[in-house]
């Protein structure tokens, strides 16, 4: 039993099947990435993992426990999209400590979780900014702490790169991977990049046309055999 195991989870929308009989776990930890053509099924898998889109059938276990009847805030899963959906009303401080609010924290804590983590992705000094005022790479970042200033126990990255920009791309890249180690998060990531999950990866589960194909470390799928 791994700290995720996703078994047999299968979703159509009416006659069409986007995925069939998925299978595959992560340990705790662990680094996975869903890499697979666009249109393949990546990003309704992750939606249906965070309780965003409902399941025909399968079963998701987190931590030995089925995740499928509870509510997406039950499951306690952070969730970084393409497009950060940012509030764009609010400063990149108010952006991250919505979440800790609707909860209803303290003001203390609320302010000290919220300073730890936009320094975890320096963004100490943008603190008062509105995301109009920052960069992309910048904005990803603010959607990064919102989530990660939750304590997820799973991080999910729905192609958290795609809209950057090639350098600040590679540097984000880099920044996720160091942060997700020092937290020592539990993380599926998902990309149509290969190069993105051979430098990312602990381990990378190949998808297509809705199937699970392969599954391995980035050595034991690319040697030629
Ligand atoms: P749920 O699975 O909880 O009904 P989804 O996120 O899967 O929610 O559905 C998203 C939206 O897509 C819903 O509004 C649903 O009505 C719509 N939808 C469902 N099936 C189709 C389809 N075949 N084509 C287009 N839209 C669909
Ligand atoms: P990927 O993330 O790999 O690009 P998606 O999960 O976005 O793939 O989409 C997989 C398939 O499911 C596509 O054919 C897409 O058109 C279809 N699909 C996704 N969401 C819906 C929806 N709400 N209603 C109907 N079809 C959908």
């Amino acid at each position: 039993m791994s700290y995720l195991n996703v078994t047999q989870l299968n979703k159509s929308y009416g006659p069409t099947s986007v995925f069939q009989d998925i299978d595959f776990s992560a340990s705790e930890g662990e680094f996975v990435t869903l890499l697979g053509p666009s249109g393949c099924g990546k990003s309704t898998l992750l939606r249906c993992i965070a309780g965003l889109t409902s399941v025909d059938s399968g079963q998701i276990l987190l931590q030995g426990k089925d995740l499928v009847p509870l509510s997406p805030q039950q499951r306690a899963i952070g969730m970084v999209f393409q497009s950060y959906a940012l509030f764009p009303n609010m400063t990149v401080e108010r952006n991250v400590a919505f979440g800790l609010k609707m909860q209803k924290l303290p003001g203390a804590e609320i302010q000290r979780r919220v300073a730890e983590v936009l320094e975890l992705v320096e963004l100490n000094d943008f603190v008062k900014r509105y995301p109009h005022q920052l960069s992309g790479g910048q904005c990803q970042r603010v959607a990064l702490a919102r989530s990660l200033v939750m304590r997820p126990r799973l991080l999910l990255l729905d192609e958290p790169l795609s809209a950057l920009d090639a350098r600040i791309r590679r540097h984000l890249r880099d920044q996720i991977r160091l942060i997700q180690q020092e937290l020592k998060l539990t993380t599926l990531f998902v990309t149509h990049d290969q190069e993105e999950a051979l430098m990312l990866s602990d381990r990378i589960v190949l998808m297509n046309k809705g199937k699970i194909v392969q599954s391995g470390d980035a050595e034991s799928l690319y040697s030629a055999p």
